[in-house]
This record gives C-alpha cells, sequence and structure tokens, in this order.
C-alpha cells in the first residue's frame, strides 16, 4: 500500500502522480480520487496486516518499491492529454538532443 511517513513525502509522490492524473480533480469541493480517499480512510488502520483484504486491495492500488523503501507509481494513474509513458521518453530524448546541439554551436 501507500504509505507515506510524512506530508512531504506524500506530497512529493502526489507531484510525480496525482499531479498528472486525470482522476484528480482540481475543485476544492471535487471528490476526492477513490484510490486516495481508501489510502486515507484504511492506510495506518491496516499498514501492519498481513493477509487483510483491505491491505492486499491497498497494496495493489499504490505499491510499494521493489526495494521496500518508498512508494511506487499509482496502478492507476492515468495520465492527462493521453501522454504516455513513452511520450515521456520521446520527449526526453528530445531535450537531451537539442541540448547536446546547442553545446555543439
Ligand atoms: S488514481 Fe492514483 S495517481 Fe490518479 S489521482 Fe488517484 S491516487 Fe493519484
Amino acid at each position: 500500500m501507500g504509505y507515506f511517513s510524512n506530508a512531504t513525502e506524500g506530497d512529493f509522490w502526489e507531484a510525480e502522480n496525482c499531479a498528472h492524473c486525470v482522476h484528480n480533480k482540481p475543485g476544492q469541493d471535487d471528490p476526492m480520487c477513490p484510490v486516495m480517499l481508501a489510502h486515507m480512510t484504511y492506510a495506518y488502520e491496516l499498514c501492519n496486516a498481513e493477509s487483510h483484504p483491505g491491505k492486499v486491495i491497498l497494496d495493489w492500488l499504490i505499491p510499494r518499491n521493489k526495494s521496500g523503501v518508498g512508494n511506487a507509481r499509482c496502478a492507476m494513474l492515468v495520465r492527462k492529454n493521453a501522454v504516455s509513458d513513452k511520450h515521456l521518453k520521446d520527449w526526453t530524448r528530445y531535450k537531451a538532443a537539442m541540448a547536446e546541439m546547442e553545446q555543439s554551436q
């Protein structure tokens, strides 16, 4: 499950995930994303559970990193504007190519 040791860790994770996700609604009165709502409601209660169904479901939604430290990407993240991981990799390559070209001039 997504477990955040403090608000700062949560803010960083949200900046990498929720800030780019169609499920994250911008208005203060908009309902919270169900993935985040489930975590806000049950994560602390279930964080030390072993095989509780709720813990298993939260683990599926926001898995831990393979190292066991920190949270991996949200399984329900759907990027806004149909931006895919491939688009982001291509954009990174494009920026690197442009930077290299500028240095060579
Ligand atoms: S689905 Fe995941 S990434 Fe998207 S807003 Fe909800 S918690 Fe954040």
